[in-house]
């Protein structure tokens, strides 16, 4: 098979690259789920007189603990006002009507027709120029000569792998948090984006930082994993421990990676609510009817699960929500990998050690688009570096067990707080299991392959990083807050650490 671009991804960043890419060249998406990109609910832009790209690039450096690519950031806030023109953000009575995340100095995150994110991928689908296969998953990239020529997939309906020759390749898979055995990501997004440019020769840098989201439901059984907003803790809600005490300020000023901290450590020092949480209370909510307006969706969740948010507690813990950390890329979207592009949550830097709330959409709207224009640019002045002709059958894989260990590992190492002999021994077995686990033309195989190589990079990056900063807590801290990136390669198939300074 063969396209001139091939986007590897079904989410807003790739359906945002492929529509631009389509525009001149015959571009693929290939896409196996939805991905994160629907719960969008609003991304940041500097709609209100008080605000300012400025404003939202100091917000954005500080709540990435000023460990951000910053050239990264000074185009995600530039691009930031060419959404005014091309989105109708939402008004009530005239006006802007803006949440104010977590972190934000003053109201900045807007919605569209109520959610930003299904609204843009309908959008794009009403117009859509590119072809499209679902059900199909990349799970290894081909690289010769130094440039990358195409993907091993694998078709679920037919069972079949095959090769999709390309141009030029573009990486749009979403972050990594549903290698975890319990986050707000959906399985279809895993560690294949980061392994799939690892091991065609790219950098990962920042795969340390894991953004967990402080309040997601515990209980009852069908909303678990399910967030509630932090953006209610400014509007009146605070967090309670077991004992009912609060633990947050009526003004809800805090990150959310002191907030995960701060809930973790009560948990762990036996002053959880009954189902190993805390509790969220939006009683206080203020007032009473934004529990009826804009945050409805959460009223009706809990609603149909018995339970009144209005009167009653929500039971909430921290889950990986967001990677900040991913494959480097610069302003263009290019990879170290010549033809070779990454856009959205599979990339690091933009957000340093802690992403601001809203940054997300903002991010996929802004580099999707920019990997779009690349690559096409891209695939208009070359020809094709590989002309593979390849079609097999699935292989058994009987090792579904090592998936169990692996989300263990995660769960012992990589959590809220982490220190360095934890995270070696779990590097360690996590070098074992991917000696076990080599990649193969099984699905089960070459998915594990690759979650086993991201979580590694990011428990190697963990502990290289021997101090605490933004998400990354050491117990055993041993630095003061230098700035440098942590970068994770392969050279030859060697792991190598690099840290680069900010
Ligand atoms: C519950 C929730 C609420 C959120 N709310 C907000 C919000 O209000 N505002 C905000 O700014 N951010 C929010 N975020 C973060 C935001 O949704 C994500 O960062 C963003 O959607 C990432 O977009 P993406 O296109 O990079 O990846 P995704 O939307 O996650 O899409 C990744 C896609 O890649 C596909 N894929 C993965 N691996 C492969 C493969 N090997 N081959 C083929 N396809 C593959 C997946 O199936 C999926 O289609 C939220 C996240 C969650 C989980």
């Amino acid at each position: 098979m063969k396209t001139d671009i091939l986007v590897i991804g079904g989410g807003l960043a790739a359906r945002r690259c492929a529509h631009e890419a389509a525009k001149g060249a015959k571009t693929l998406l290939i896409s196996d789920g939805a991905g994160a990109s629907p719960y969008i609910h609003a991304l940041n832009v500097p709609l209100l007189a008080e605000d300012s790209v400025e404003c939202l690039m100091e917000d954005t450096l500080r709540a990435g603990a000023y460990q951000n690519d910053q050239e990264l950031v000074k185009v995600l806030c530039r691009k930031s006002l060419s959404l005014i023109d091309e989105f109708s953000f939402d008004k009530k009575n005239g006006e802007y009507d803006l949440l104010k995340p977590l972190g934000s100095s003053c109201p900045r995150a807007a919605a569209i027709n109520g959610f930003a994110g299904p609204s843009v991928l309908r959008e794009i689908e009403r117009e859509k120029k590119f072809d499209e296969l679902r059900g199909v998953r990349a799970l290894k990239l081909k690289v010769k000569n130094g440039r990358v020529g195409g993907a091993y997939c694998f078709d679920r309906a037919k069972k079949k792998w095959f090769f999709i020759n390309a141009k030029t390749v573009v990486v749009a898979a979403g972050g990594f948090s549903g290698i975890y055995p319990f986050s707000t990501n959906s399985r279809d997004i895993g560690g294949d984006g980061a392994a799939l440019c690892l091991e065609a020769g790219a950098r990962l840098c920042d795969m340390e930082f894991i953004q967990f989201e402080p309040s997601c439901a515990v209980y009852p059984p069908k909303l678990i994993g399910k967030s509630v907003s932090t953006a209610m803790l400014t509007e009146g809600a605070v967090i309670r421990n077991g004992e009912g005490k609060r633990l947050t300020k009526r003004d809800g000023c805090v990150q959310k990676d002191a907030l995960s901290r701060c809930i973790y450590n009560e948990i762990a020092n036996g002053k959880s609510s009954p189902h190993m949480g805390v509790y969220f209370d939006a009683t206080g909510v203020n007032p009473e009817e934004l529990l009826h307006g804009r945050y409805s969706a959460y009223f009706r969740r809990y609603a149909d699960a018995g339970i009144d948010i209005s009167k009653e507690y929500m039971e909430i813990a921290p889950a990986p929500h967001t990677s900040m950390g991913g494959v480097r890329i610069n302003p263009h979207c290019e990879t170290d990998i010549e033809g070779l592009y990454a856009c959205g949550e599979v990339c690091g830097g933009i957000h340093g050690a802690n992403r601001l709330g809203g940054n997300a959409g903002l991010e996929v709207l802004v580099f999707g688009r920019i990997a779009g224009e690349s690559c096409l640019q891209y695939a208009l002045s070359h020809d094709y570096a590989s002309d593979i002709d390849f079609e097999e059958a699935d292989r058994e894989f009987g090792f579904a067990h090592r998936r169990t260990e692996l989300e263990n590992i995660l769960k012992n190492c990589l959590n809220v707080v982490r220190n360095g002999a934890d995270l070696m021994r779990g590097a360690r077995r996590l070098e074992e299991l991917i000696r076990e686990t080599p990649f193969d033309f099984s699905f089960e195989q070459a998915r594990l392959h690759n979650d086993l190589m991201c979580a590694y990079a990011a428990v190697m990056s963990a502990y290289e990083r021997k101090g605490s900063v933004g998400s990354h807590e050491r117990i055993d801290s041993i630095e003061e807050n230098e700035k440098y990136t942590v970068e994770f390669m392969l050279k030859n198939g060697i792991p190598k650490i690099n840290r680069r300074p900010i």
